[in-house]
């Protein structure tokens, strides 16, 4: 068995200890591989071992992975920071999009999703750590966007995305994705109908399944580290 075939059976004990300490069926999460940075041979690797779902940060690398991938049945999730002038790309090349935190992306992305499409799934992403520089819209702000973007016609709102402050405990860790699946609550308490929690990575997939996570993205548990830092 390959290196990455063998660490994705690691991830998928990972993931069924997390759910059987959890009290939840398996079936409730699903395994977003993030294969930013690595080439388009170890996303087929993984391909081959079972996954299918496969996450990009950075536009230009993902759209070159697909032209060469273009033979599988992948499903692309685009998990990085949306710039407004590549929402277009984005919008007609991606099944998913991670990390939308305002409206008017939310609204170019709407306008620009090919009607032959089905609509395009989106997370709103949450600053759930409060630190300044993170990107997300604070907890605070979350309702009335989710309700905003929610009524879009070119794009389905699933539910929140969170990437936390690293935390070495796990009680810290719980707590931070306590506050997206609180928030993901109260939407749906008020009507809007979310199924998705998009938080957990490698270093803390088990306290985010414990919280509710419904796609947990993991990169370097999967493909090894990344060579540049910050990718
Ligand atoms: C890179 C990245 C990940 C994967 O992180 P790992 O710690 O390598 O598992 C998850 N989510 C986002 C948004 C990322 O950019």
């Amino acid at each position: 068995m390959g290196a990455i075939a063998s660490a994705m059976q690691d991830v998928r004990a990972r993931i069924a200890g997390a759910c059987r300490d959890a009290g939840r069926p398996q079936a409730e999460v699903s395994l977003l591989a993030v294969s930013k940075t690595f080439p388009a041979a170890a996303i087929r690797e993984a391909w081959a071992a079972g996954q299918r779902h496969f996450g990009e940060s950075y536009l230009q690398e993902a759209l070159a992975k697909m032209a060469e991938l273009a033979d599988l049945d992948i499903e692309w999730h685009f998990i990085g920071p949306i710039q407004a002038n590549k929402t277009r790309p984005i919008a007609e090349h991606f099944h998913w999009v991670h990390a939308v935190d305002r409206l008017r992306i939310a609204e170019r992305l709407s306008d620009q999703r090919p009607p032959g499409l089905p609509p395009l799934r989106v997370c709103v992403q949450v600053n759930v750590s409060g630190e300044p520089s993170k990107h997300g819209v604070a907890p605070d702000e979350v309702l009335e966007l989710a309700a905003a973007v929610a009524g879009l016609p070119g794009i389905r709102l699933r539910g929140f995305m969170a990437i936390p402050a690293p935390e070495a405990r796990v009680d810290r860790q719980r707590a931070q994705f306590r506050v997206l699946a609180d928030l993901l609550r109260a939407a749906r308490a008020r009507g809007l109908d979310l199924d998705t929690l998009s938080m957990g990575m490698s270093d803390d997939m088990e306290a985010a399944i414990l919280e509710g996570a419904t796609i947990i993205r993991i990169g370097t548990a999967i493909f090894g580290r990344r060579r540049t830092w910050g990718r």
